[in-house]
């Protein structure tokens, strides 16, 4: 039988349907990724209107169709406001949707992807730390949530902890002096750039948003994400071409 259904989660992307209608991706709580229609959505009158759209936080009610949802119902408790008039701000949250798009599935366990997204956007509205840093701290994040982050804590190749260090892609993370002449594509690390990666690897999803770094070691993580996710990650971000044409 069909029946409706309430979730908890948040409104990665909208395409408009038809001439009326919005087909929505929602990130939830219990059902993980999910696409569900918004009928009548794009009628000026509708109350589905300003409460599907992207970054929208809260409660959906669903009817749960024999090949698809429809929203009937939507309880927004956090609106991301802050996101609307800074366009900064939107173009790196556009990018986060998308990211986390990619990066989540239906039916499965989503509830970490969408806690660090929920606590991401509140630090680019909150702009308490360089927008730049927040997208480190979230790409890196995102993607030990995934189970795909490098390790940070010893040498991949022989666990030694002490000695100084560069960065690997290809080997997944760290690798020390001694170990050094073994790898092709080693970058540079500084020390408070490891630091950083230990913080964001080991920090709650909470506690992530709570530290700054210098210019140089900031420039250092964007180099090392950029190349770590080029390797591990097969997708060309839309919204990040535009980003990066927007935000210098
Ligand atoms: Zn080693």
């Amino acid at each position: 039988m069909n029946q409706s259904i309430v979730v908890t989660g948040m409104v990665l992307s909208v395409t408009p349907i038809g001439e009326y209608d919005k087909r929505v991706v929602l990130l939830t709580k219990e059902r993980g990724k999910l696409s569900a229609f918004a009928k009548g959505a794009r009628k000026p009158q509708s109350p589905l209107g300003g409460a599907v759209s992207p970054f929208c936080f809260g409660e959906f009610t669903l009817y749960e169709g024999r090949t698809s949802y429809n929203i009937i119902q939507v309880s927004i408790s956090n609106y991301f406001q802050e996101l609307r008039t800074d366009m900064e701000a939107a173009y790196y949250g556009f990018y986060f949707m998308e990211f986390a798009e990619y990066y989540t599935r239906e039916s499965n366990d989503e509830t970490q992807m969408l806690k660090l997204l929920y606590q991401t956007l509140r630090a680019l509205a909150k702009k308490s730390i360089p927008n730049a840093l927040i997208r480190c701290i979230f790409e890196l994040k995102a993607i030990y949530i995934n189970g795909e982050g490098p390790q940070v804590f010893q040498c991949v190749k022989c666990a030694d902890t002490t000695r100084p260090v560069v960065f690997s892609a290809k080997e997944g993370g760290i690798v020390c002096s001694a170990c050094k002449q073994e790898v092709f594509d080693e970058m540079e690390i500084e020390t408070s750039a490891l630091y950083a990666m230990q913080y964001i690897a080991g920090s709650t999803i909470e506690k992530l948003y709570t530290f700054t770094v210098s210019d140089s070691v900031l420039q250092n993580l964007k180099k090392i994400l950029a190349r770590y996710i080029s390797l591990y990650i097969d997708k060309q971000f839309k919204s990040l071409e535009i980003l990066e044409i927007c935000v210098k």
